[in-house]
């Protein structure tokens, strides 16, 4: 049996100088950090991320959903070596809250890019577990800046494209990819309208073979209906195409509309404006996160949540007086 042997435990400067000189094993060994839950880990991994806050900000972020099937990683594999090729250095983060269900995961359940994790240039990081979509995206914000300092100059976080962790990357990337499908409705596909409106590029997805012909029909028809939606504060206008990964065609377009977009809105101010707002966003998500976990982990509010729902059920309370009520004690406690 192999001996259980401690890691030694680094200082801040460890990882801070390692991240900066590229050290995937430091990069790794400071997003477990800045994983954690523990207290001590927490002080640490502030102390890490402030530290490296001015060599980050640097790269292309770019969001990619689509529904589980889509062909998500095996675009992000095709892409992300094409990329490579071109002499970037791509960081492939995701964000899947089922992964809290440990087991359920949607993303992590299959062997996923074996090409691109075996690349150099790449780096692959699997989705943090936490108990909220907000708590799981504050630790993938930070990662970002992590593997920005550490070099990596194209971000992609992708995300299951189930619910709500759409809106939390798009939240916190300057680009938004939606992979479709030809020959299905949008109900099919359950992409919501909200969603097809935060996309700054629909890619219709595995054209190639029979697909072609339908994918180019499918092309013309959400060119059509993006018309009909309001202009985007970017002033950019949806771009719409089909690709192949498999085929490796219409890659080098998609990368091309992007540097047209990050042109445009450079130029126009967007790209720096929508920058702030995300951080002004972002404290407000920690203040949430922060503020339910330490609402949570009390004790008083433990002791009472157990008689408070038995009440509720009983209609010896209503919910809005139970509520009123532990956030009472909560204040009482602090
Ligand atoms: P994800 O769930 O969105 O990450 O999708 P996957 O990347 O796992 O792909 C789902 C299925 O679609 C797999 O069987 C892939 O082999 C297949 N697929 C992915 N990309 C393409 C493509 O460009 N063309 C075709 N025809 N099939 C593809």
């Amino acid at each position: 049996m192999k001996a259980y042997k401690p890691k030694r435990r680094l200082t801040a400067e460890q990882y801070i100088e390692g991240i900066l000189k590229g050290d995937r094993v430091l990069l790794s060994r400071a997003i477990t950090l800045v994983e954690s839950n523990l207290d001590s880990d927490k002080a640490l991994a502030k102390e890490v991320v402030q530290a490296i806050l001015p060599h980050s900000g640097r790269s292309f972020r770019i969001g990619v959903t689509g529904v589980p099937g889509v062909g998500k990683s095996t675009f992000i594999e095709t892409f992300g070596k094409h990329l490579i090729e071109k002499g970037h250095k791509v960081a492939v983060l995701s964000i899947d809250p089922s992964s809290q269900r440990s087991k359920g995961s949607i993303l992590g359940d299959k062997t996923r890019m074996e090409m691109l994790t075996t690349m150099e240039e790449a780096y692959i990081r699997p989705s943090a577990s936490g108990e909220t979509l907000g708590g799981v995206a504050n630790k993938t914000g930070e990662t970002m800046l992590l593997c920005e300092a550490a070099g990596y100059d194209v971000i992609l976080i992708e995300t299951v494209g189930v619910g709500q962790s759409e809106t939390a990357v798009h939240g916190m990337t300057d680009f938004f990819l939606l992979l479709m499908l030809s020959g299905a409705g949008d109900e099919l596909q359950g992409i919501k309208k909200g969603i097809m409106e935060m996309a700054d590029m629909l890619v219709i997805h595995k054209a190639d073979g029979d697909n072609i012909k339908k994918s180019e029909l499918a092309k013309l028809q959400y060119e059509n209906a993006l018309h009909l939606f309001p202009a985007s504060e970017s002033g950019w206008t949806p771009a719409v195409t089909t690709a192949s990964s498999y085929d490796n065609t219409g890659i080098d377009q998609i990368w091309s509309k992007m540097m047209e977009f990050k042109k445009l809105v450079e130029g126009n101010g967007y790209f720096e404006d929508n920058r702030k707002r995300q951080q002004i966003q972002w404290m407000y998500n920690n203040i949430h996160e922060e503020l339910r976990r330490l609402f949570y982990s009390s004790s008083a509010v433990q002791d009472s949540l157990q008689d408070l729902e038995k009440e509720i059920l009983e209609s010896r309370v209503s919910p809005v007086k139970a509520a009123e009520k532990i956030i009472a004690e909560f204040k009482n406690n602090l």
